[in-house]
């Protein structure tokens, strides 16, 4: 009965927001949520997008097209997302396209790939879900709410470190102790861990999708950050290119990624993205999971936004906005990193938290909870409560501010 509903808990990191906007301090600092601002602290459009937006908006004054996208989305941006990730990002992709082995889907970015990813898979596959420990707290709620029974964390992070040996020895212990026969899920991030900054290295990847592959699992790659780490958005695929690799991997029961257009656009609030599953043989395999991708698009929200795809297909689509795209982000992951630059030489951390090992927006800076408490209640410096900070909220006239009241909690 609608009188006996519980109360959800807040959102981990929207619901300080809120709280940063009522704060009256005039030194007040948001380092929660991860969306990219300048110098100036200013959140911008990129210059290829606002090309973009601007050709796109010249030709709506000629045919205004404000009508539904089709189920799967806009046709031309699925070919030059497929173009961009199978060709482009990962080479030897162009074979599974060719062998018309790649089911696509435009989504309501990265976290819309992943619902209907984990709606498909807890319909027809699995119920089991592994995420690393920690993860991106929306991860589980979006498994959960689409159906998953089982949600699991594998150490991921141990005493500042990336443990791997932790990581690879759950995954077994988990495998011994089950007798389930539907195979376990588990999402992998593609580069820029969120919220660690922590990412294996590419022989550490392959000891891993190795016994991923052994153990049979079904592996979710949510590739949200890529070109943040290097801002070469294609080196940020390796992942891709290692887990598509057939002469080491085939993946039984197919490979979903789930990738976003939202940060490395900043498109976030258009909501732009796609979700592909990698069948394992050829067409006809992929025509049912496009059947069933398609119910299940039409069943949630019934077809994707038009503007934000379009956008971006111009961007993809117009090589010289495309370069200009590339550099733009190259901008981004540059400034990134001589944030954290900044941030090694005003803060005497030990070099388990070198601000500079860490990859893509976020420091994972080791924090407890009742320091990052003090910060908010001293200094009104905002920082997730698992002592995440967004680095693109520092710049040349807050850093200081900000690194004399870390420094200060050192005391
Ligand atoms: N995955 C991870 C790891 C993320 O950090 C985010 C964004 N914070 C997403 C997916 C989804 O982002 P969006 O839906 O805005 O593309």
């Amino acid at each position: 009965r609608i009188n006996s509903i519980p109360m959800a808990p807040p959102d981990k990191i929207l619901g300080l927001t809120e709280q940063f906007n009522a704060d009256k301090n005039d030194n007040k600092t948001n380092l929660t949520v991860g969306i990219y601002k300048d110098n100036w602290g200013q959140v911008t459009t990129m210059p290829s997008v606002a090309r973009a937006q601007a050709m796109l908006d010249q030709s709506f004054e000629m045919n205004t097209d404000l009508s539904y996208l089709p189920i799967k989305g806009c046709p031309d941006f699925r070919e030059n997302v497929l173009r961009f990730l199978y060709r482009e990002s990962c080479p030897q992709g162009v074979e599974l396209l060719n062998q018309e082995r790649i089911s696509f889907v435009q989504t309501l970015s990265g976290t819309g790939a992943l619902a209907v990813a984990s709606k498909f898979l807890s319909l027809f596959m699995s119920h089991t879900v592994w995420f690393p420990n920690p993860s991106w707290p929306n991860h589980a709620n979006v498994f959960q709410i689409n159906g998953f029974k089982n949600i699991n964390h594998y150490t991921y992070y141990k005493d500042g470190q990336l443990d791997v040996d932790g990581w690879i020895s759950d995954l077994e212990k988990a495998a011994k102790s089950t007798n389930d026969s539907f195979p376990p899920c588990i999402v992998l991030h593609a580069c820029c861990h969120n919220p660690t900054g922590l990412d294996p290295t590419l022989e550490q990847w392959k000891r891993i999708m190795d016994k991923i592959h052994e153990l049979k699992m079904i592996p979710i790659i949510d590739m949200a950050y890529q070109g943040l780490d290097t801002g070469d958005v294609y080196k940020d695929a390796y992942l891709l290119r290692l887990s598509l690799d057939e002469s080491r991997y085939q993946w039984s029961n197919g490979l979903f990624l789930c990738q976003s257009f939202a940060k490395n656009m900043g498109l976030y609030g258009e909501r732009v993205g796609s979700l592909s599953v990698v069948t394992s043989r050829g067409a006809e395999e992929k025509r049912s999971v496009d059947s069933q991708l398609k119910k299940i698009v039409r069943g949630m929200y019934s077809s994707p936004p038009g503007y934000g795809s379009r956008v971006a297909n111009i961007v993809l689509s117009n090589p010289h906005l495309k370069n200009l795209w590339f550099q733009d982000v190259e901008n981004i992951a540059k400034r990134l990193q001589s944030v954290k630059a900044k941030m090694a030489e005003r803060l005497n951390w030990d070099s388990l938290q070198d601000p500079t090992r860490q990859h893509g927006m976020f420091l994972y800076t080791g924090l407890n909870a009742s320091e990052v408490n003090t910060l908010r209640e001293d200094s009104s410096i905002y920082l997730v409560q698992d002592g995440r900070l967004s680095l693109s909220g520092l710049n040349d006239s807050n850093i200081d501010y900000v690194c004399d009241a870390l420094r200060k909690l050192e005391k």
